[in-house]
């Protein structure tokens, strides 16, 4: 049952309306990639110091790659960057004051505030993927973040939004930043924007994602390739019938692992949060390449 929308699936429905229904609707999540599991690891641990000013010691491993990359952005950007224990650290915009979308609740994490200052964390395999201020200026997640933080201060008159991007393949490499300045007239407008995409998700959450129209292929091939691949292209099955392969579990006595406990408890059991949503995922350039989309057959309605 679909009751509250976020910025990701707001991205994810832009994409693709079939991959939104199966994901947001139906619950059929794609599992967490090795990639996607070390933003979240280097997450945890951004987290960690801008709540305790402390990092993790004595990694190894995995544990001691998403230290590494954690560790750059301290080291490069923390003159730049609020002091540990002055912010306001994955503030949960649902809980502290909810907003809604045309009557939907939107959930969110603003994964660093100080002020009228947004900063969001952004894990790469490259660079050429980081979004110039243009495009953060009508990005949807930091437009809702912005949104949020000027319906608590009427007095502002501007939100000023970073991007924090980290290296993920390679060497640990110098993080990059990305800022803007977003006046309060320009967040209102590009909120607006986002009522009838909501009010269009409304409208299509019962449907059969079959029946829904086919997106460019591009986006099917995008982020190395979507999960629901075999969903889309099978033509004698239900999307509920295909069996997920359930994520790889995190070894043992890892200490990103029980960092990331911790910060779940400190949450009050909230899911870390990934560290990229799917439309920032960027295909990584050793990604098998996929065969064009064939033309899908009509398939039996699902259930509501
Ligand atoms: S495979 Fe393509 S059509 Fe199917 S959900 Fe993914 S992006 Fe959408």
């Amino acid at each position: 049952m679909w009751s509250t929308v976020s910025a990701s699936q707001l991205q994810t429905f832009t994409l693709c309306q079939r991959k939104w229904v199966l994901e947001s609707v139906l619950g059929i999540k794609s599992p967490a990639t090795a990639a996607q599991q070390l933003g979240t690891d280097i997450h945890a641990i951004l987290e960690d110091w801008q709540r305790t000013g402390k990092f993790p010691t004595n990694s190894s491993g995995e544990a001691a790659d998403a230290v590494q990359r954690a560790e750059t952005v301290r080291h490069y950007l923390g003159h730049k960057l609020p002091k540990p224990r002055t912010s306001l650290v994955e503030q949960a915009i649902h809980e502290t004051a909810p907003l809604s979308i045309a009557g939907v609740p939107v959930r969110g994490y603003i994964d660093l505030r100080l002020g009228r200052d947004v900063y969001d964390y952004k894990t790469t395999s490259s660079y050429k993927y980081i979004k110039s201020e243009d495009e953060l200026a009508s990005n949807i997640q930091l437009i809702i973040y912005a949104y949020w933080v000027l319906m608590q201060h009427p007095e502002y008159t501007s939100v000023t939004v970073h991007h924090i991007y980290i290296l993920t393949r390679g060497k640990p490499a110098e993080p990059r930043l990305v800022s803007v300045e977003l006046a309060r007239t320009h967040v209102e407008a590009e909120w607006a924007k986002l009522i009838p995409l909501v009010e269009e998700m409304q409208r299509l959450q019962s449907r059969d994602p079959n029946t829904l129209p086919l997106p460019e292929a591009s986006a099917c091939h995008a982020y190395g390739g979507c999960f629901h691949w075999a969903t889309c292209h099978t033509t004698n099955k239900k999307p509920q019938e295909h069996t997920m392969p359930a994520p790889t579990p995190p070894p043992p006595n890892n200490p990103v692992n029980a960092l990331r406990e911790r910060l779940l408890a400190a949450q009050g059991g909230k899911p870390p949060p990934m560290p990229v949503s799917p439309p920032d995922a960027p295909q990584t350039a050793g990604a098998p390449p996929r065969p064009p989309l064939p033309s899908l057959s009509p398939r039996p309605r699902m259930p509501g």
